[in-house]
């Protein structure tokens, strides 16, 4: 039997959430997932799994419970060129997977702002990057496998127990313990990416057209002024025109290191966020770089933030941002991080939060140690008038009452849960109020 580690004590990312399980394996088999399992339900205790913690609800939650990490488990299971799918342990880190797949001549679709998260943890919650014609990172997964509470373990795919995968490809962690996953990739690619100092009244009338031209574009906003940064990424044949030191100089410590001593002041003296949100929009300067797209996609996120972000109706995304921009104006609100605006193509899986329809994300950040409280509810009491659906991972306050309204298969999807879990061997305090378990 595997043996568990005790006196841990896990704290995520973001620093909103802290805990000491019980117990704390670190599995590196199926085998001994299964073995966790079987202690599990000897011991009477429940079960949560942690990818790398970058998310900032309770998900993960697992007080005085059995918390697992997948960091054991990671690597590839198996590729077929031909079909340009890879097969992997469900632990890997998305670094790790964007360079494995790069050795084999093939890479992920779209991807996030960063690549610190577990392939599992990014599935698990509804992951996305931007881009009009693309979709939510589990909409490139095509077959996963889980162990259930029954220790059992169950494959499913785009062809077969089909009604399983729609649950399970973004599922919170609660129908069991993915262990692999396998992804359509498409040949590796480099990207283009134009940063540009626009203005946000200047770009709203020309959005429709930047998406139809643009591979993967979006804006991030900053408040108190008519700024925004703009960032466009096209496929490009030419060879990348960065070296690895330039890039971290400028993007990474430069730009992380400035940020840093502007949040500083702002967390200082609140008074002052305005004036430091107008100083950022004023830095921004245009930049241009060529690379292999994973490269391009992550960026390097040293300051770190408080985050909320809601998928709305493609078409209402404009008019929720700008009510946005007024909320912040009327009420004060003491915040320079901009706000980020994005786009995902709409899909077919119960719990996404782009189910039925193409989706603008806004994402509202805070200087982490900053109060973010007053900010988030007028900003979310805002989103939930345009239909909102919350980000799994970011903050939210929703609860079943709200979101069984907002998801046409959420029934569907209690359904896989209770037969995959009837006991609630994976289910914490957050999952029980979000699926209406209390
Ligand atoms: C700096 C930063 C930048 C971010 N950028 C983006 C972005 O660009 N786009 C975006 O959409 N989100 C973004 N996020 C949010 C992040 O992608 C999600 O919260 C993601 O779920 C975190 O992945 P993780 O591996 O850390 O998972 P965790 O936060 O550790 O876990 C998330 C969920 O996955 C479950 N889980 C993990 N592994 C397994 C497994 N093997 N089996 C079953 N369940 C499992 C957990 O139980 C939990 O429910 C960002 C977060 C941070 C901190």
């Amino acid at each position: 039997m595997i043996s568990p580690i005790n006196g841990y004590e896990f704290k995520n990312w973001g620093e909103t959430l802290q805990f000491k399980p019980r117990h704390y394996f670190k599995p590196s088999s199926e085998d001994e997932i299964q073995q966790i399992v079987q202690f599990a339900k000897e011991k009477q205790l429940t079960i949560r799994v942690v990818g790398s913690g970058h998310s900032w609800t309770n998900l993960c939650e697992a007080e005085n419970q059995i918390l697992i990490t997948l960091e054991n488990y990671q690597g590839l299971i198996h590729i077929d060129k031909e079909k340009k799918q890879a097969t992997v342990k469900s632990g890997t880190k998305l670094y790790a997977l964007s360079e494995l797949l790069e050795k084999n001549g093939l890479a992920m679709i779209n991807m996030g702002d960063i690549n610190k998260q577990a392939i599992a943890g990014a599935l698990s919650t509804g992951t996305h990057g931007t881009g009009i014609n693309y979709g939510i990172i589990p909409t490139q997964v095509v077959a996963l496998s889980f162990i259930n509470a029954n220790g059992e373990k169950i494959e499913c795919s785009s062809e077969h127990n089909t009604h399983i995968f729609k649950a399970a490809q973004v599922s919170l962690g609660s129908l069991g313990i993915i262990t692999s996953i396998t992804l359509q990739c498409v040949d590796a690619y480099n990207l283009h990416i134009q940063k540009k100092k626009e203005t946000l009244s200047g770009i709203i009338p020309r959005l429709d057209k930047i998406n139809q031209e643009n591979r993967n574009f979006e804006f991030y906003w900053f408040p108190y002024t008519d700024i925004i940064q703009a960032k466009y990424s096209n496929q490009t044949q030419e060879k990348p025109n960065t070296s690895g030191f330039k890039k971290w100089f400028f993007d990474v410590f430069l730009e992380n290191n400035l940020f840093k001593v502007i949040s500083d002041i702002s967390r200082t003296i609140p008074a002052s966020a305005a004036t430091m949100s107008k100083i950022c929009g004023m830095a921004i300067s245009d930049s241009s770089e060529i690379n292999v797209s994973h490269r391009i996609f992550a960026t390097e996120r040293l300051v770190k933030f408080t985050e909320m972000e809601y998928g709305v109706p493609a078409e209402k995304g404009v008019e929720c941002l700008l009510r946005i921009k007024d909320f912040i104006a009327r009420e004060k609100i003491n915040v320079h991080f901009p706000i980020e605006f994005r786009w995902v193509r709409g899909d077919d899986i119960y719990l996404s939060p782009a189910y039925g329809y193409d989706t603008v994300f806004i994402s509202c950040h805070m200087y982490l140690g900053m109060p973010y409280e007053k900010y988030f509810r007028g900003a979310e009491k805002i989103f939930l008038s345009y239909e909102g659906r919350p980000h799994w991972g970011k903050m939210h306050t929703q609860k079943a009452d709200y979101l069984k309204t907002k998801y046409p298969k959420w029934d569907d999807f209690l359904k896989v849960r209770e037969q995959m879990d009837p006991n609630g061997l994976f289910l914490n305090q957050h999952l029980k109020e979000i699926f209406g378990l209390v």
